[in-house]
């Protein structure tokens, strides 16, 4: 099994920096049982000046607070006060690329009683060096995305999760990297944690927010579109629409930007080199080691 921390790791714990090993959770949380808490997934990055820089820290921050509120979970902590949080996590324990996650969760609570407590743990691991420029193939998912009638889908809740992982495991049981889910009405949606992008004829296209996570990456991929003048457009399309693109890339905080190479068999025609998807994954890691990029 993966080991995320040692004897000697530290996680912030309710506004103290405790052992990581010393962590508790009551076998009775609802969000062990349930799936009720939230969470968020964030990098950083050694910065070009040898720091370590959080990328989109407040985006991050101000998501988990929003998560929290959607579901009617206790949050009393400021964006700014979990920033610093992080990055004392982050010195303590000596990390600068590293991946970050913070999880709410509940006290014991059996009833679907209000509650009026929670707690949070904010952890963190080194990241594992890039492994290059791998493309992915995709599976179109016999899963589709919660709807959003059903659940709060622009929050990051622990038991949405239980979509995703099944998506991704039928995909690499089947024999391919990742899975595609669609949405409730068929058109295509976003990956198992990572959103969508797909260029015909020069141009961008990425599901609208509504059925997908709003993705930090997502709106950091549309700014750079602005700022290196791609043209982009959130748009539904179908899988059909799809495989007649000329290419197609994920993105999301731990993927970054990976280009896919097909979806089911159908191969993305144009080499990953010339796409836009290409620029942009250039673009991005750049980005993320800028030193004064600190929120
Ligand atoms: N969609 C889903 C379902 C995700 O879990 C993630 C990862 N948080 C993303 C998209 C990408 O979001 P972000 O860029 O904020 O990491």
């Amino acid at each position: 099994m993966a080991t995320y921390y040692n004897n000697d790791t530290i996680f912030y714990s309710d506004g103290a920096f405790v052992k990581a090993a010393d962590l508790k959770l009551d076998f009775f949380s609802p969000t062990l049982h349930y799936g009720y808490g939230v969470f968020e997934g964030i990098r950083s990055y050694e910065n070009e000046a040898g720091d370590a820089s959080v990328f989109k820290a407040t985006e991050h921050y101000e998501r988990l607070q929003y998560s929290a509120q959607a579901l009617s979970i206790p949050f009393d902590y400021t964006v700014e006060e979990l920033i610093d949080a992080t990055y004392q996590v982050l010195e303590r324990n000596n990390l600068k690329d590293a991946y970050i996650r913070p999880l709410v969760y509940l006290p014991a609570n059996m009833s679907f009683n209000l509650n009026t407590e929670s707690h949070l743990v904010i952890a963190a691991w080194e990241m594992q060096p890039f492994l290059g420029d791998k493309l992915i193939r995709l599976m179109t998912s016999s899963f589709q995305r919660p709807n959003p009638k059903g659940f709060k889908i622009g929050a990051k809740a622990c038991g949405h999760y239980v979509n995703s992982i099944m998506a991704s495991y039928e995909a690499k049981a089947n024999g391919y990297d990742e899975a595609l889910l669609l949405d409730m009405n068929g058109n295509a949606a976003e990956g198992p944690g990572a959103n969508l992008f797909i260029e015909v004829d020069d141009v961008l296209f990425t599901p609208p927010t509504g059925n997908v996570l709003p993705g930090i990456t997502r709106a950091t991929i549309l700014g750079l579109c602005e700022t290196l003048g791609i043209p982009v457009a959130e748009r539904h399309f179908t899988t059909d629409v799809m495989k007649k693109a000329d290419s197609a890339f994920y993105c999301g905080t731990a993927a970054e930007v990976v280009g896919v190479a097909s979806l089911d068999e159908t191969i993305f025609p144009m080499k990953w080199e010339n796409t836009a998807g290409h620029t942009l994954q250039k673009a991005y890691k750049e980005l993320v080691v800028k030193a004064e990029v600190l929120a």
